[in-house]
This record gives C-alpha cells, structure tokens and sequence, in this order.
C-alpha cells in the first residue's frame, strides 16, 4: 500500500502471536527492507513502513519464510479473526478462544469473495462488551458461545450454539456475506440481513436480539494476574502506534530475559509480555526500563490521543503529526482523564481515526484546522498553529473544548479564525 514514506506491508502473526524469533525477524526486516519504522494497528496487526518497489518482493520472501507470509492470495482477508491477547490464559474465558480462532481462520480461508477487512472478533469471557467486528463470536459459558453480527450501529444476535459447532456456522455466515458483494457487515440492508440468516439452521435461528453496539472494548490493563495464578501480563502500548524496529528488538529482548518465549500483539496498538509469577521483581524493573520508549500506565493521556504519520513521512501532511500529538498530550491530562479524546490527522483523510473526537486537529498549509466535536472532514471553527491550540487548551480545562475554540475568543498574534471574531 503506498504512503507518504514509501509502500506498507502488512505482517498477519497468526492469533497476534509473534515468536521471539519472529519479533526480531520483523525488526530486522523492517531495518533491511522498510526504513526501520513500524505501525501497530487496532486489529492487532503490524506495518513494516519504507518499502519500495525494489524491497517489497524480498521482503515478502523474508517474511513467509519466517511463518509470517500472506496465507491468501484473493484478495481476502489475511487474518480474519480478533482475540483478547490474553486469550488462551485468561481464567474468566469459559472457552478455548485460541482453537476456535483456528478454527474460523481455516473455515474462512476456504471462502472466497471476502472483503479484505472481514472481521470475526472472538471474545472468552461473558458479559464483555461486544467489539466492533463483523462477526462476534461470544462466550456466554463453559462450552456455550453466541454469534452477533454487526447490523448498522447495533449489533444483532443470530444464535447460541455449542463452541465446536460455531465455525460451521460462521462459515456459513461468511459465505453468505461474501455473496451479497457488500464490504461490511454493518451495511446490509434489512433484505439482505434475512437472506443470510436462511444459512442458518432454523431451529437454531434466535434472532433479533438487537443491541446498542457499543464499540471495540481495549484491554487497557498494564499488568495484572494472567491465569492460574502462575502467570502475570506485562502490557506496553505504542504512543500513537508507532515503534521502531530497534524498540520491537527491545520487546524481544526484554521477553526473553524475563521468561516470556513470545509476544502478544493487542488491540491498544501494544504489546503484552505473559511471565511467570515468580519473576515479578524481574518483569517490575523490565516495564520500567521500556517507559521510555512504550506506554506502561493506563492514565496516560497518549491514550487518548490518535496521531498519523503526517509531515515528514506522509508526502499529504504539512504537520510534524506525530511531535504534535506529543505536545498536545502534555496539556491534555486534564481531558483525557474527563474522557475527552483527540486526533491530530495530517490531512483530511483522517487515516489514524475516520470518525469524530471531541478535538480533531487537521493539518493544512502548516496550520491545523480545528474541528470540535467532528470528524477530519467536518467543517473546521479556525485555523491555527499548534502553539495557539495548546494555548487555548489551557482555558478548555476551566471554560470546556467549545468555548475554549470559539471563534469569539481572541486569537492569539500567530492564529486566526476562520470566521470573523
Ligand atoms: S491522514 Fe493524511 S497526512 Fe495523515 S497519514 Fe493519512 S494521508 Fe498522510
């Protein structure tokens, strides 16, 4: 996929597991091919950035022949499944998450006509909130599993079965969803959501238990008991889900010296470490060295702030995104602990958030067009430089974001409004 900085390729680990051997192999080949940077991406996956035309095929051959090739060639999905990072570990699961994510993996491989971004969320542990996801395949008890599927901005339970019979019937689901030629479940029409159902076993069809969807529920725990009482998660997130190949090299190396033989990739575009318990002293000092570099504690306000590439790496953006979104992390403490979050997009597309966010920052001619309460795309209140922003952010904590960026507030000397004060 081309970018500003070159090509994208994507990495698939299987069930977002990566060997340590696997860890440095990406690295390394990140260095080799890419320019040495990479994304982690909200489904769990990784981009190796930099890629020419000239590196992208040996690259691929590096990749596949550490295990980490593409497994289709249709065009569909690479990895069509999402799991807890913790799965497999985690004692509220009633389920074995990581075979029935096999499970689906190889039922999905034998359909064709998938569009690339199907996806088959599978949570454990009941009573979780439903992700956003295609397909949900949700625990409800020992060996009992429900299948939702996303239905415009609700989800719509289709049936309850037993764990070993879910594959069949999400396959089934998939090949019906492929036919009807639409690339998110979410938009079939009410026709169209009928037909699918008919795959289905009609005695097993409930249906129609429609709820609110409430969204992809990230794990956001920095380290806690994974399972059995023999076992403890080390989680680091990536600020803005970047890292560099020598940072994932530190991950390995890190893995490694505290008893863990491989890496979890998570949904909070990080990384969690599983570790014994008894090396806790260990695994303390580990997680404190690597706070330089990685995310380690939940109240940190770069969690609530989405960033993308932009200037430099983005040939689109005029905005050093990515340095931006740091500093407006530093003066935005305050909000995020509110619950308010922010994306600072290089340009109009919006690549790091699609939708809205209580502040949108959008890069234009060196400025950021200030959107309150929209997306990228919405209709800006001013343009200003990011020192103005951070300036108007003090009064946000005191006066709330939309009366801080009213265009009646005097501007700073180096902004301006977009319409007259
Ligand atoms: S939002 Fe614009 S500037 Fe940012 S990565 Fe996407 S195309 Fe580039």
């Amino acid at each position: 996929m081309p970018t500003g900085d070159g090509l994208l390729a994507r990495v698939h680990p299987p069930l977002g597991i990566l060997t340590l051997d696997q860890a440095r192999a990406v690295a390394e080949g990140a260095r080799l091919f890419g320019n040495g940077h990479l994304d982690l991406t909200a489904r769990a996956n990784l981009q190796i950035r930099g890629v020419s035309e000239a590196t992208r095929a040996p690259l691929a051959t590096w990749l596949a022949a550490r295990g980490l090739g593409d497994v289709r060639a249709d065009g569909g999905p690479q990895r069509l499944t999402l799991t807890s990072p913790l799965a497999g570990h985690d004692p509220n699961e009633t389920i074995d998450v990581p075979a029935l994510a096999r499970a689906i993996e190889t039922a999905g491989l034998a359909i064709p006509g998938l569009p690339a971004k199907t996806l088959v969320a599978v949570e454990g542990r009941p009573g979780r909130a439903l992700p956003e996801a295609d397909f949900c395949v949700v625990a409800e008890g020992p060996g009992r599993v429900a299948i939702a599927v996303a239905h415009g901005e609700t989800s719509r339970t289709l049936l309850r079965c037993a764990d070993d019979a879910a594959p069949g019937h999400v396959a089934a689901l998939l090949g019906a969803f492929a036919r009807t030629g639409r690339r998110r479940m979410r938009d079939l029409s009410d026709g169209e959501m009928t037909v699918l159902t008919e795959v289905l076993p009609a005695e097993k069809t409930l249906v129609a238990s429609a709820q609110a969807h409430r969204g992809f529920a990230p794990e956001r725990e920095p380290a806690r008991p994974a399972g059995g009482g023999d076992l403890r998660s080390v989680a680091v997130d990536a600020p803005f889900g970047r890292c560099t190949a020598d940072a994932l090299d530190r991950i390995a190396a890190t893995a490694a010296a505290i008893g863990s033989d491989e890496i979890r990739l998570s949904p909070t575009r990080g990384f969690v470490l599983l570790v014994p318990a008894t090396a806790s002293d260990a695994t303390a000092a580990a997680t404190a060295a690597l706070a330089a570099e990685f995310i380690v504690v939940p109240d940190d306000p770069r969690r609530a702030i989405a960033a993308c590439t932009g200037a430099p790496g983005c040939a689109s953006g005029s905005t050093p995104t990515l340095a931006d979104a740091a500093r407006l992390a530093a003066a935005f403490g305050t909000l995020a602990a509110a619950g308010h979050a922010a994306h600072v997009s290089g340009c109009a597309k919006g690549c790091a958030r699609p939708g809205a966010a209580d502040l949108t920052l959008v890069g234009r001619d060196g400025l950021y067009s200030v959107v309150i309460g929209g997306a990228p795309g919405d209709e800006p209140a001013m343009d200003l430089p990011i020192e103005a922003v951070l300036e108007r952010l003090g009064r946000a904590e005191i006066d709330g974001l939309s009366a801080a960026f009213a265009p009646e507030i005097t501007p700073s000397a180096c902004g301006r409004t977009r319409r007259p004060a």
